[in-house]
């Protein structure tokens, strides 16, 4: 049976340059539509089952962030639900994935892929819960929708958003999270919340980017969390619609969720540097960040980017920008694409499964935050 690798689905990313055996498969990943970043890549791999591969990605270099390749380790699945991590090793450029399939067809990625199949399933299960209306902000450039979730609650109005950068796939896991504690009716965090809340969330703000495969842009190339100081409907639907429907009701909390592909360390980033910044947005800035490390052992607050200089904010970043306009706690949220150092997982890395656990560890820090939001 001859060897096959193929990325023509959703979310799939790659290019064979040949697959002349078990131990002759080289590939390379695509770039993203009109614009020379790449990182994400899914594929699948068949017609090798027990039999050892390797699989060599050779443009690996030339990627948007190389510090990402050393002590990474990719994601194998035979049920695409399972995802575990595969011996992987980075040299002169070159990602070697070492597998032996265990079953016809095995699927390999970067991280869990998260298919506009799947986005479309979360849609019609969390929209079926009480007190929770789903709407189309607005369409994308290849003519998907933008959807958003609203759980109707308390005066406060908080944002949640994830996927500007569709390749981080771990942002829209953390969405499964956050909204299964918030539709659950016995959990008193989400009874609290909604009481004092009133959520709408943005689980895709890339649709375009994430089925076709991106790691950064959308469908014209453009980086969605550099677009917020002026984004058009020509370049950046996506931001223009979700702004408008953010400006509608106000922000007191915003939070907008992705990876980060070299630290192995979940963080926060803030919005130091805003012209407008007040030591109240500070101060709730630093405390969210202490309360969210004391709750769960895989966030910490040693690691992180360096925070801007004052005055110069991005403004283009969605988290400086609202944090400017709305004079609100904003801030954003990065996991790993490796592991959380501080509590590693040598079966599985950062996982699905432990983004829900922060996903819903998260609500219960904005819980501890919530009476001082305005
Ligand atoms: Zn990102």
């Amino acid at each position: 049976m001859p060897i096959t690798v193929s990325a023509a689905f959703d979310s799939g990313n790659i290019e064979v340059l040949r697959a002349d055996g078990p131990q002759a498969i080289d590939l390379a990943i695509r770039k993203d539509a009109h614009s020379d970043f790449y990182q994400w890549f899914y594929f699948r791999l068949s017609g090798a089952r027990g039999e050892a591969c390797r699989v060599r990605i050779t443009n690996c270099a030339g990627s948007a962030y190389p510090g990402g390749w050393p002590d990474y380790r990719a994601v194998v699945s035979t049920d695409r639900q399972t995802w575990t991590r595969t011996e992987t090793s980075y040299a002169d450029g070159i990602l070697t994935i070492d597998v032996t399939p265990a079953a016809d067809s095995i699927w390999i990625a970067y991280f869990a892929p998260y298919t506009m199949e799947r986005h479309h399933d979360l849609i019609a299960r969390i929209a079926a819960a009480p007190g929770v209306t789903t709407r189309v902000l607005g369409t994308t450039l290849d003519g998907q929708d933008l959807d958003c979730i609203d759980i109707a609650g308390g005066p406060l109005q908080v944002w949640l958003y994830a996927r500007q950068h569709p390749g981080e796939t771990m942002a829209e896991y953390w969405m499964e999270g956050a909204f299964d504690r918030l539709i659950d009716a016995a959990d008193p965090v989400a009874t609290a919340l909604r009481a004092k809340a009133s959520f709408h969330i943005i689980p895709n703000m890339n649709p375009d980017g994430s089925r076709r495969g991106h790691l950064r842009t959308n469908a014209v190339g453009a980086n969605l969390n550099r677009e917020w100081a002026g984004p058009t409907l020509d370049r950046s639907p996506e931001v223009v619609h979700a702004l408008a429907a953010m400006d509608a009701t106000g922000a007191d909390f915003t939070m907008d969720v992705h990876g980060d592909e070299s630290l192995p360390h979940n963080f926060i980033a803030g919005f130091e540097g805003i012209p407008k910044i007040t030591d109240r947005q500070l101060g709730l800035l630093g405390d969210y960040k202490a309360i969210l490390a004391r709750l769960s052992p895989d966030f910490q607050t040693r690691i992180g980017y360096p925070p801007s200089a004052p005055g110069r904010a991005n403004l283009t970043m969605s988290t400086n920008q609202l944090a400017n306009r709305f004079g609100c706690l904003a801030m954003t949220l990065e996991m790993p694409f490796k592991d959380a150092a501080e509590n590693p997982d040598p079966v599985a890395g950062w996982s699905p499964e432990r983004c829900r656990a922060l996903g819903r560890d998260c609500l219960a820090a904005l819980l501890e935050v919530v009476d001082r939001l305005r």
